[in-house]
This record gives C-alpha cells, structure tokens and sequence, in this order.
C-alpha cells in the first residue's frame, strides 16, 4: 500500500476501532460477572445536581401519564389500574400489581420521572424497588442507591441482571429523579430466530448510564434467559414490587 492510501486507511481503522469499542467493551465486561455477583464493581457516584420541573413532553409525543388519571393504563390482567393518584403524581398500591399501557410500542424514546419513598425502611434491593419495563420484558431498575449498597447489576438504572449503570447518578429517596430511554426492539425473522438483538441508551437524571448496549435476551432476576420471539409492539409496564415508588410526566415517542 502506498502512502497515500496507507493514512486514510489507518484513520478509518482507528474510527471503526473507537466507534466500536464502547460496545465491546460492555459485552466483554458482562461475560466476566455471574448475575447479581456481589463483587462486580460498583460505578462511581456523581452528583447530577438537584431535581427541576417536570420535563415537558414534545408535541409528537404519546403522554402516559401527567399527574391526573391512570386511563391509560392497565393492570396486567387487563382490568382499570389500581395504583393510587393524588398530588400530581401516581403511587404504587402494594399488592394491586405491575401496570402496564394499554397501547403499544416498539422503537421508542421514554422520558419516565420517578421518586423512592422518602423515609427509608430497609436496605438493599427492599429500598424503594420498581421498574420500567420496555415491552413488558426489558427492565430498566429502580432502586433508592443513595448510599446504600446491592448487587450492581441490579442498582438503579441498571438493566437488571445485565450491565450496572455506568455512574450511580441517584438524588437522595424522595426526591424526583428522571430516566430518558432510547430503546430499540430486537428484530426475529418469521421463524422467531433472533436476527439483533435489543439495544438501549439509557440516561438517569441527565447522566449517560448505558450507551448503546446489547441485551443478552428478557431481563430476570438469578438468570439471564435467551431471547423468545415476540411481537413487534407490546406494552409498557411499571412494576409493583411492595414499595410505594411514585412517578410522574410519564411520554414516549415513537422510533
Ligand atoms: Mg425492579
């Protein structure tokens, strides 16, 4: 190769190198750490400064939810939900069960605020536990994580089981926090083989926590099962996990 072509050709490695390091480096970090391994490293703590006003939502965008009523939602059998609403925000009910939209999505962005309950009772995984849960299957955490430890695949805004944040960016419990998702749907031929799987951005109270990662398949707790086929749009659920998370100005956009 002479050296005109020799540079050009160096620079382009060197680009396709860096623009795929990220990802490798993520999906090489996973294989090392058994799911929910106590001593897989915990990201640092920023602090993301304090909360501001709810974020409007843009006017091409779906509102979910914006502090009034849950008729857009749905318990998963279907039946009208149950969460309690006051004060311009909804409150998970212990007991009543996850919820989940009655309209559907695939390829979105996600703009969700939420808050853990401001007196704190336990520690671990019972402080302030919930989750968003992309078409009903991918979990994005949440956790209270301020100053209190867990395993870090399943801190706040973790995708649970699979990749830690990579800053812990959480205000204090009882202060509103906010996630913004970008979420690709995995693709499957008409056999139901997987041809790509899911990948997520994921920012938490303005911090990047996930950049364009790769899920290995459903988020779950002690497994990390293999994908299943499913259809192309399915809904959007917030999970009931007995503690009283509240949120609110809940929109999404299609992709
Ligand atoms: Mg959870």
């Amino acid at each position: 190769m002479n050296k005109t072509f020799m540079i050009p050709a160096i620079f382009a490695a060197v680009a396709f190198l860096a623009a795929f390091a990220p990802v490798q480096d993520r999906k090489a970090d996973l294989q090392k750490w058994a799911i929910h391994d106590e001593t897989r490293p915990m990201p640092p703590v920023v602090d993301p400064g304090p909360a501001g006003p709810p974020v409007p939502a843009p006017s091409d965008a779906v509102v979910l939810f914006d502090g009034r009523d849950l008729s857009k939602w749905v318990t998963g059998k279907g039946e009208p939900a149950k969460w309690k609403v006051e004060n311009g925000y909804m409150e998970v009910v212990k007991g009543t069960g996850s919820i989940r939209t009655k309209e559907r999505f695939g390829d979105c962005q996600l703009h969700v605020e939420w808050a853990s309950p401001g007196v704190v009772v336990e520690a671990g995984q019972g402080r302030g536990n919930s989750g968003v849960f992309l078409m009903d299957t991918y979990e994005v955490q949440i956790l209270d994580c301020y100053d209190n430890r867990t395993y870090a695949d399943g801190m706040t805004a973790a995708i649970y089981g699979q990749y830690p944040p990579l800053v812990n960016a959480c205000r204090k419990p009882g202060e509103w926090q906010a996630y913004d998702i970008v979420f690709h749907a995995p693709r499957f031929d008409p056999e139901g083989k997987l041809l790509q799987p899911a990948r997520m951005t994921v920012f938490h109270n303005g911090c990047l926590v996930h950049d364009d990662v790769e899920l290995t398949g459903p988020t779950a707790h002690k497994v990390r099962p293999p994908y299943e086929a499913h259809p192309e749009t399915l809904p959007l659920s917030l999970q009931d996990h007995g503690h009283p998370v509240r949120f609110r100005n809940i929109w999404i956009r299609g992709l």
